[in-house]
């Protein structure tokens, strides 16, 4: 059997960000420069982390980045006033809310409120809805990344049998419906499936998107399986058991070092395809 690939974010991530800096200096010539506006409400330490490493990712890149953090009483109205400030900023040209929001507050429709030409992180329904049907301009990033992953080494998908293993608003429908218009036929699964391990014993491809580490045994996989993994658990952990994955699998994403990376590129991306958007519209 030929060795497994291993297919490494951060050389897509690399590749995607290289890609930007000439655009980010080209509309610096126009006077736009790019912003991407984090709301960070509470003090949950994880989403701290993960709003911080947005944002140097961001500075490393000349994208100007804007923390709005907002205390844990926060309430819906507070919030929706704050994304409505944000919508109306012309400096501003993609909005991410940090996930979780305190639970006091209702996310849906704080996710809502934040303008479809501004949905850079893909959350609206809307957002959803244009990436279903095929012509969306910004997927959630953790799918886009995968998309990216998977057109960064060619890996097939006419005709390829793909299990996606969950279905969150942000991950599994959408790398769902994005594999399905690529021409893949696609099962999705969840907590009610039943027979994982028959369903995933079909599966050319696999989307590990559980949020349970080790979740995906590699004796349930297909020899040759492609396996992409979005799982990101305690301790740097995947949802798949990459050990006995790599085992039988053709090429893996490794955890950390996979997906992670390449999601945080698609969000300096659509930032980046979001400011271009403003500027052409200004110049005119
Ligand atoms: P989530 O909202 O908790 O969704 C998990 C999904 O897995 C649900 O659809 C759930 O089914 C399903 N599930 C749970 N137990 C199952 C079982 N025994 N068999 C089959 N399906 C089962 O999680 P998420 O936000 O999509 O995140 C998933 C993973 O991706 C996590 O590890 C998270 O940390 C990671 N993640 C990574 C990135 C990144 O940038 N790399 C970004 C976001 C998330 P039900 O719908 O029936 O409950």
């Amino acid at each position: 059997m030929l060795e497994t690939l291993i297919l490494d974010g951060k050389r897509v991530a690399t590749d995607v960000k290289d890609s930007l800096k000439e655009r980010v200096e080209t509309l610096s010539t126009q006077g736009v420069t790019p912003c991407l506006a984090t709301i960070l409400v509470g003090n949950d330490p994880s989403s701290a982390t993960y709003v911080k490493m947005k944002g140097n990712a961001c500075k490393k890149l000349g994208i100007k980045s804007i923390k709005v953090e907002l205390p844990e009483a926060t309430t819906t109205e507070e919030l929706l006033q704050k994304i409505s400030d944000l919508n109306n900023d012309t400096t501003v040209h993609g909005i991410l809310l940090q996930h979780p929001v305190p639970s006091h507050i209702d996310e849906r429709a704080a996710f809502e409120a934040i303008a479809i030409e501004k949905d850079v992180d893909g959350v609206t329904s809307l957002g959803f809805g244009q990436t279903a049907l095929g012509f969306g301009d910004y997927p959630s990033c953790t799918p886009a990344a995968i998309m990216a992953i998977i057109d960064y080494y060619n890996l097939p998908l006419e005709g390829k049998k793909a299990v996606v293993v969950g279905r969150s608003p942000i991950l599994g429908k959408p790398v769902s419906m994005m594999l399905l218009n690529r021409n893949a036929t696609v099962t999705t699964c969840h907590s009610y499936t039943k027979n994982l391990p028959d369903i995933l014993a079909t599966a050319d491809i696999v989307v590990a998107a559980v949020g349970k580490p080790n979740f995906i045994k590699g004796e349930w996989l297909k020899d040759g399986a492609v396996v992409l993994d979005a799982g990101y658990n305690k301790g740097n952990i995947g949802d798949a058991d990459y050990d006995s994955c790599y085992e039988k699998a053709s090429a893996i994403t490794p955890v950390p070092g996979g997906v992670g990376p390449v999601t945080i590129s698609m969000l300096l991306k659509q930032t980046v395809d979001s400011a271009e958007k403003y500027a052409k519209q200004v110049s005119f």
